[in-house]
């Protein structure tokens, strides 16, 4: 028998399925296969005016907009985010990254954007967290479109938690000026695809796009790892 050390660090350590806690075959990668089919895919991407381009209709004048996955309270999804923002699972970022990228690129109606941006968090937040777990998403996106992916366009001036509130009316209030644009004249013209994690009101993804619409002849899509139906 021909054993790599490969084969050997997976015969002493084996990897755990991150949904299921099943241990994971030798070509799995963070998720088995059965949790893998499982997932809930949206298929936004191939659908013109689907339900998350429709949610900003009225807030905010997006090109198109898509998420990866469905988000439920108590789901898989929910899961993996979960590990992804406060277990250190970075790799979740990348893997869904790469899987959103090749959906995009695939895309017939989803025109390639000029650069990728992410929502970012404010810097205490940052501290905290040690990382923004958008950013491996971001990258593995970028790589597979072959655009860059552009941190410090947006910056955040107020640490709160905008999806906590309930009404249109206070949220508009309580997300006005949460952002601001770094340099609004060096992205004149530009298309930029605008990244987060989860979209569930849709709060700091619209205050984030009216605050972009500051730069002349914007274009902005969105993409998120999951959108709560
Ligand atoms: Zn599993």
């Amino acid at each position: 028998m021909d054993l790599s050390i490969k084969d050997l660090v997976h015969i002493f350590f084996p990897e755990r399925c991150v949904i299921c806690d099943k241990q994971l075959l030798k070509d799995e990668k963070i998720i088995c296969v059965v949790c893998r089919h499982e997932l809930p895919l949206t298929g936004f991407t191939h659908e013109p005016d689907n339900e998350m381009e429709r949610s900003f209709t009225g807030r905010s004048k997006i090109q198109s907009a898509t998420a990866l996955l469905y988000f439920y309270k108590k789901g898989s999804v929910q899961k993996l985010i979960h590990e992804l923002k406060y277990r250190g699972h970075q790799e979740i970022g990348a893997f869904l990254g790469k899987w959103l990228g090749e959906e995009i690129k695939s895309s017939k109606r989803f025109e390639i954007p000029d650069m990728i941006v992410p929502v970012p968090l404010h810097q205490k937040k940052l501290k905290k967290r040690t990382y923004n777990q958008v950013s491996e998403f971001g990258k593995s996106i970028s790589e597979i479109l072959n655009i860059p992916f552009v941190e410090g366009v947006l910056k955040r001036n107020i640490y709160t938690e905008t999806q906590t509130y309930k009404h249109r009316t206070d949220r508009f209030q309580n997300t006005r000026n949460i952002f601001e644009v770094n340099n609004l004249g060096a992205y004149h013209g530009k298309h930029i695809l605008l990244i987060d994690d989860v979209l569930t009101t849709g709060a700091t993804l619209e205050a984030c796009c009216n605050e972009l619409q500051k730069i002349t002849e914007i274009k902005i899509s969105i993409a998120t790892m999951a959108y709560t139906p």
